[in-house]
Formats: structure tokens, C-alpha cells, sequence
């Protein structure tokens, strides 16, 4: 990732996908608590993020996020603010800014620079193996018209394949993956799921080229210094952010 301070925060952004000239995105770092649940200063802290990549905060549309497959088409009728129960949006409409949270979940990007066409995914351990990333690429290509060979995509900090435990339950839940062995590995008789891995694989069933999909590879446990961890901190720890928006080039 290249991190970037402007008017002293510290951002992250996707080293390939910053330079698409189409698009605008970052994510927020520590201290910067942007999530939108049981945070006074979340309003403030987006907009001042918006501020800094030069977006529009009043057009902001933030996805509240329930660990679930449900995505939003963020159309002109809608009204700025939170999507309600909806884990990912998507939006062809330039200067309006999608935003989604995590503290350890995979945040995914997708970005159509033909169609001119943004879509974030919240890629927690539900939404992954609910296939929340297969249903953005889904929705893009149904109701966008975008070809998925044009798509380029990243895949977030979030806890890695190094620290991200689960138990048995996880491992049934994600019956439905293809290859869902490839995801998991044993180590002295724990079990850990790669997320990166797992969401990568829905990019590229999808048909998404693997030379146009970029992999953080920051795991939030092991740099909880720049990023929040709920697996680190527990109940109560911030959020950091991913906001994108088209604009016109
Ligand atoms: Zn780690």
C-alpha cells in the first residue's frame, strides 16, 4: 500500500489503483475512528476525510453494514447518509462518495474505469463465505453493464491468514466456497482463514483478470498501530474506513 499524509492524516491507498485517474479512493488509519456505530465523532471524522480527498461529505452514502450479502445500486433518487442493512454499494454517478467500515474485515474495491463504474464490499468472515464480493461483481456486470475483464480490484488490510483464528463453525459455514479447503490451514491444531485468498477467488470466478487485482497484505493484528482491530482491542474499538468515488478525468 502507498500511505500518503494530507492536512496531517495519514491515509492508505491501493499502490496500482491510486493511479486511476477516474477514480478517487483511500483508507482512513489511526486515530481516525470514521465507523458510523456508538461513535459521537464519526460525522465529523468523515467529513473531514471527504474534505481531504476533495469529495462532497453531503453526498456521502455509507453502507451500515450487518454481515450480510445485501448490496445497494446508489442511484440519483437516493438520499445521502447510511444505506441501511446492506453490506456493499455501488454507484456510476461521479462525485458521490461510497464508503465502507472494518476493524480486521477485508474491505474490497472494485472499479470499472470503461463504464465509469465504483463498487465497495464488506468482506467480513459471513459476508465472505456468503460470497458478498461474487454478488458486487454480479451487480456490476447485471446492472451496470460492466465486463469483468475490465475491473480492477483491491482487497484491503484486514486480518491475515497469520492471525485471523477461527473455529469449526466458520469452516462448515463456508461449505459453499469452491476450493474452501485452499482457505483454511491448521497450524498446531488451530485453524486460521485466509479472507485475502478467499475473496480473491470470488474476484476471479467472476472473471476478473489476476494481474488487475491487488492484495493489501496488511493484516490489522499484526499493525494494529495503523489500524483498528476488534480481534486486538475487543468491544468498543474504532473503525477504519474505505471511500471511493468516480470523478471525472
Ligand atoms: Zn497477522
Amino acid at each position: 500500500m502507498h500511505f500518503l499524509h494530507i492536512h496531517q492524516r495519514r491515509y492508505a491507498q491501493f499502490e496500482r489503483l491510486r493511479h486511476e485517474t477516474g477514480l478517487v479512493h483511500a483508507f482512513s488509519t489511526r486515530p481516525a475512528n470514521v465507523g458510523p456505530r456508538n461513535n459521537p465523532h464519526g460525522a465529523a471524522e468523515r467529513q473531514a476525510m471527504a474534505a481531504d480527498l476533495e469529495l462532497n461529505a453531503e453526498r456521502l452514502c455509507y453502507c451500515e453494514q450487518v454481515h450480510d450479502t445485501k448490496l445497494t445500486i446508489v442511484d440519483a433518487d437516493m438520499t445521502a447518509g447510511a444505506l441501511p442493512h446492506c453490506d456493499g454499494a455501488a454507484t456510476a454517478l461521479p462525485g458521490l462518495p461510497l464508503m465502507t467500515f472494518s476493524a480486521d474485515c477485508p474491505l474490497i474495491l472494485a472499479y470499472d474505469p470503461v463504464r465509469g463504474v465504483v463498487g465497495l464490499a464488506h468482506a467480513s468472515w459471513r459476508c465472505t463465505v456468503a460470497q458478498a464480493t461474487a454478488r458486487l461483481l454480479e451487480l456490476m456486470t447485471s446492472q451496470f453493464g460492466c465486463q469483468a475483464s475490465d475491473v480492477r480490484a483491491g482487497i484491503g488490510p484486514g486480518a491475515g491468514p497469520c492471525c485471523y483464528e477461527v473455529g469449526r463453525d466458520v469452516y462448515e459455514a463456508a461449505r459453499g466456497l469452491a476450493d474452501r479447503d485452499s482457505f483454511f490451514e491448521r497450524r498446531n491444531g488451530r485453524l486460521y482463514f485466509n479472507l485475502w485468498e478467499a475473496n480473491r477467488a470470488q474476484l476471479l470466478t467472476a472473471g476478473v483478470r489476476p494481474e488487475k487485482i491487488e492484495t493489501a497484505g496488511i493484516c490489522t493484528l499484526c499493525h494494529n498501530e495503523v489500524f483498528f482491530s476488534y480481534r486486538r482491542e475487543g468491544p468498543g474499538c474504532g473503525h477504519f474506513g474505505l471511500m471511493a468515488a468516480i470523478v471525472r478525468d
